[in-house]
């Protein structure tokens, strides 16, 4: 049985808890830790867990959002981290002892019953990976900030029941925003954010390979809104089926089944 809850998403940090069991104990890998620890500690305990409930840390790249606090949590309860290779430099190399793992695109990870394969996609950090997760039966896609879809990151994705995908924001309302030109392009550039249309058209790629189910994530505040990011994933040609939903920015998702 695989699940997921996702406690945050959006630049106000991000965090995400997928867990996997085959009849005994339970595994969990917390994607992301872009909390503060008390923050972090509370919202999993709104999720009925703590932090010895969590058998690994993965973060996906150095961004504020994601990093926060991963390296104090880790080291605080001896939580194994894992991180790109670049991650970890663009950080300044912190020294985790055995705690650090370097996760490389295309190496899978065997974390009990749960198992997660990383894989680079186009971001303005140094070394960003993305996860596909599975229990050895249903798979889930982890795909959040990417300036677009490569080819890489369709076949690392394709067989997905489920997807928390990034919607950041929707072109006109960018285009529109006061935010100055410089942040526009990097935000909307090909290394920046996934636009709703984009996020629409991994959903139709995707959606004829087996996805059932999608939760939009990391949504502008300034620039998105839900029922345009819902709209767009919505009405994305072969998309008719799919159940979606909106991850909140503060409260994040309930626990769901993939
Ligand atoms: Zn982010
Ligand atoms: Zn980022």
């Amino acid at each position: 049985m695989l699940r997921f809850k996702n406690l945050g998403s959006g630049s106000t940090g991000n965090a995400t808890v997928v867990e996997a069991r085959d009849g005994g104990r339970p595994n969990r890998l917390l994607i992301d830790c872009g909390l503060g620890p008390r923050t972090l500690a509370t919202r999993l305990g709104l999720a009925g867990l703590d932090m010895a409930d969590i058998d690994a840390i993965f973060v996906t790249h150095e961004h504020s959002d994601h990093i926060g606090s991963a390296c104090k949590i880790a080291l605080r309860h001896r939580i194994p981290l894992w991180m790109s290779h670049g991650t970890h430099q663009a950080i300044g190399a912190p020294d985790l002892g055995d705690l650090l793992h370097i996760a490389r695109d295309g190496d899978a990870v065997d974390l009990g019953a749960l198992q997660f394969r990383p894989f680079t996609v186009p971001h303005d950090a140094r070394e960003p990976l993305q996860l596909r997760l599975s229990d050895g039966a249903a798979c889930l896609g982890v795909l959040t900030d990417l300036g677009h879809a490569t080819p890489h990151v369709l076949a690392q994705l394709a067989g997905c029941r489920a997807m928390l995908l990034e919607c950041n924001h929707d072109p006109e309302l960018l285009a529109a925003s006061a935010y100055p030109y410089f942040l526009k392009r990097r935000v909307g550039g090909t290394h920046g954010h996934l636009a709703n249309p984009l996020a629409a058209g991994i959903a139709t790629a995707l959606a004829a390979q087996g996805l059932q189910q999608i939760v939009a994530a990391h949504l502008s505040r300034q620039n998105n809104r839900p029922d345009l990011a819902l709209a767009a994933l919505a009405g994305a040609a072969g998309c008719g089926g799919l159940a979606l939903g909106v991850a909140d920015p503060v409260t994040g998702t309930d626990w769901i089944q993939v």
